[in-house]
């Protein structure tokens, strides 16, 4: 008999990330598609035995009521990214998925994302009501789909930055807060976190959102002997900046500047030009420069939602820096990548490293996955190949048991 089911349980399940890793799911499935991008199927990591892709299950969250089908096809017909035919090979599986997805919480999520969400989400649940009732969604989906394990993971949209000094640092102060909604800090994206790991799920938090950030959900994490990592998946131009900055240092070249301008129009974008959400996503890809090279040069990041662009993110960069004899020199490069093709396969990568990491009975913040995000969780390296060396030790480690 095979070994039972993972489930991936994706709060905002019919987003762009979500939707292309739901498609990219079923073509890897069905061989429909090669390995391009996923880093779990490099040499190094096959000792591991990830799960094959046949055994993941997806269902999730979402506040929005359109279909996932259509979200999909969405990226193929308005922003060509994906091929027609691919989405329609996988229509089965997805209407299939899109019947396990239920209503999320917007609890604190800020106005831009209220302003998203369909007349089937509660309003007026306190934290602890939205908590048990997205616990039910998942005992539902482990029972009914006969899961080994449930991963969660968010691809939710970004929600405005929160005041961490008014988060209590332990567990046995935060939790009663949850019956308090005037006095409970916590948005959504810590609420679906809580109601995770309280289970005894996996949690991972791909967006720049509070998520399992404060040490109260890490200590819940590791009582209930599970595992979370975070946050802010590292798709394109950051990945770009931890690889570029440790150059600059090694080189002893002084950076005096480093200006990054992105330029997109889908959902993640729109959302991201309420300054709110903005300021949370820019505090994000603005920190590792300075925190790689040990000084801080001025540093400007700008986001721009260009409607007619879609899933087509152009990130421009321009960084001046300080030759030999005091001469300044300067770099520009232009990234232009599909912001959805760029971060799918990480969250298949994140599932099937995470799954290892349960198997291993890994407990606390999964810090060995550093090199997936711009702020990883409990890792103050931002240098790339450093943290890559991380997930390469971790893996090593496993097969010298
Ligand atoms: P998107 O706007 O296409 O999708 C987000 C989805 O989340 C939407 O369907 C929305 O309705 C849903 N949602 C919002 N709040 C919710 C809630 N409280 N509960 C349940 N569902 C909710 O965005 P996307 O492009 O798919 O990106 C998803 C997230 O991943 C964003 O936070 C983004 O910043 C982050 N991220 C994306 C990339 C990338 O695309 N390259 C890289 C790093 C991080």
């Amino acid at each position: 008999m095979g070994r039972a089911d993972i489930g991936i349980w994706l709060i905002g399940a019919r987003g762009g990330v979500a939707s292309t890793a739901a498609v990219g799911l079923c073509a890897l499935g069905r061989g429909l598609c090669g390995d391009a991008g996923l880093v779990s199927r490099l040499p190094e990591f096959a000792p591991l035995e990830p799960a094959d892709w046949g055994r993941f299950v997806v269902a999730g969250h979402e506040i929005r009521h359109v279909p996932l089908a259509g979200e999909a096809m969405r990226l193929a017909t308005e922003s060509r990214a994906v091929a027609a035919e691919l989405v329609r090979q996988c229509e089965d599986d997805l209407e299939r998925i899109d019947a396990r997805i239920r209503p999320g919480t917007i609890y604190k999520a800020g106005t831009a994302i209220e302003r998203l969400a369909g007349p089937d989400v509660p309003r007026g649940e306190t934290p602890r009501e939205a908590v048990r009732r997205i616990q039910r969604d998942f005992a539902r989906f482990v029972e009914t789909e006969k899961l080994a394990h449930l991963i969660v993971l968010n691809v939710a949209s970004t929600e405005p930055p929160v005041d961490r000094s008014a988060i209590p640092a332990t567990w046995k102060e935060l939790e009663p807060l949850l019956d308090r909604p005037e006095a409970c800090p916590l948005p959504a994206s810590s609420l679906y976190a809580v109601a995770a790991l309280e289970q005894g799920h996996s949690y991972v938090n791909f967006t720049p959102s509070l998520g399992s950030a404060p040490a109260a959900i890490d200590e819940l994490a590791q009582a209930a002997k599970t595992r979370h990592m975070g946050c802010d998946g590292k798709t394109g131009e950051t990945l770009l900046k931890s690889v570029l900055a440790p150059m600059f240092r090694r080189r002893n070249l002084g950076v005096m500047s480093w200006v990054g301008h992105n330029i997109f129009g889908n959902l993640d974008s729109q959302v991201l030009d309420n300054p709110a959400n903005k300021a949370a996503k820019v505090a994000s890809k603005d920190r590792l420069v300075g925190e790689i090279l040990g000084y801080h040069p001025q540093t400007l990041v700008s986001i721009e939602y260009v409607q007619s662009l879609g899933d087509w993110k152009t990130a421009w960069n321009h960084i001046h820096f300080q030759g030999f004899l005091g001469t300044p020199m300067a770099l520009q490069l232009i990234w232009q990548g599909c912001d959805s093709l760029l971060a799918a396969p990480l969250v298949l990568d994140l599932v099937r490293f995470t799954e290892v990491a349960w198997r291993r009975g890994h407990v606390g913040q999964m810090t060995f996955l550093a090199s997936f995000f711009k702020s990883p969780y409990g890792v103050a390296e931002h240098d790339f190949t450093l943290q890559y060396q991380m997930l390469e030790a971790w893996a090593a480690e496993g097969a010298a048991r």
